[in-house]
């Protein structure tokens, strides 16, 4: 399996299409998922290339799991959340359907169950608890 840099994570590394971004830093990027299965879920990549984990360097790795460690402590205290959800899926029998690696970071609520994938959020609602995380994280 090779890399393809036309999946929608390098387009909006390279800014070719819009993002929510939150957080960046040399080597990793966090930007808000547009159907979030939960307030806050967002979504944290390397900003070289690899499809996942299986291909990824241990730099990348490491990199991409440091910001998931701090945007997950950011949205616990930004957004009161109980808990966090980390997932991270490695081709499509392994649930992944975009190409470039990423870490789901979803802040979670007791009693508060996740939404289903695929369904659209609302953009001022994402736009709004952005803004929390990015303070948070500032
Ligand atoms: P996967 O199943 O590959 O781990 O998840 C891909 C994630 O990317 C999904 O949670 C999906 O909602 C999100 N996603 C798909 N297309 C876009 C997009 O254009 N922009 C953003 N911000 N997220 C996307």
């Amino acid at each position: 399996m090779s890399y393809d840099d036309q999946n929608i994570f390098a387009k909006i590394l390279r800014a070719e299409i819009p993002s929510t971004r939150i957080y960046e830093d040399d080597d990793t990027l966090c930007f808000m998922d547009i159907f979030p299965r939960a307030d806050g879920h967002c979504l944290v990549i390397p900003k070289t290339p690899c499809r996942n984990l299986l291909d990824a360097s241990p730099a990348q790795m490491t990199a991409v799991m440091a910001t998931a460690q701090k945007v997950a402590n950011a949205a616990m205290a930004a957004l009161q959340a109980d808990g966090i959800t980390v997932q991270q899926f490695n081709e499509g029998p392994g649930g992944q359907e975009v190409f470039h690696l990423h870490v789901h970071i979803l802040p979670r609520w007791s009693g508060v169950s996740l939404r289903p994938a695929g369904q659209p959020g609302d953009m001022a609602r994402i736009g709004d608890i952005a803004d929390k995380l990015r303070a948070a994280l500032s």
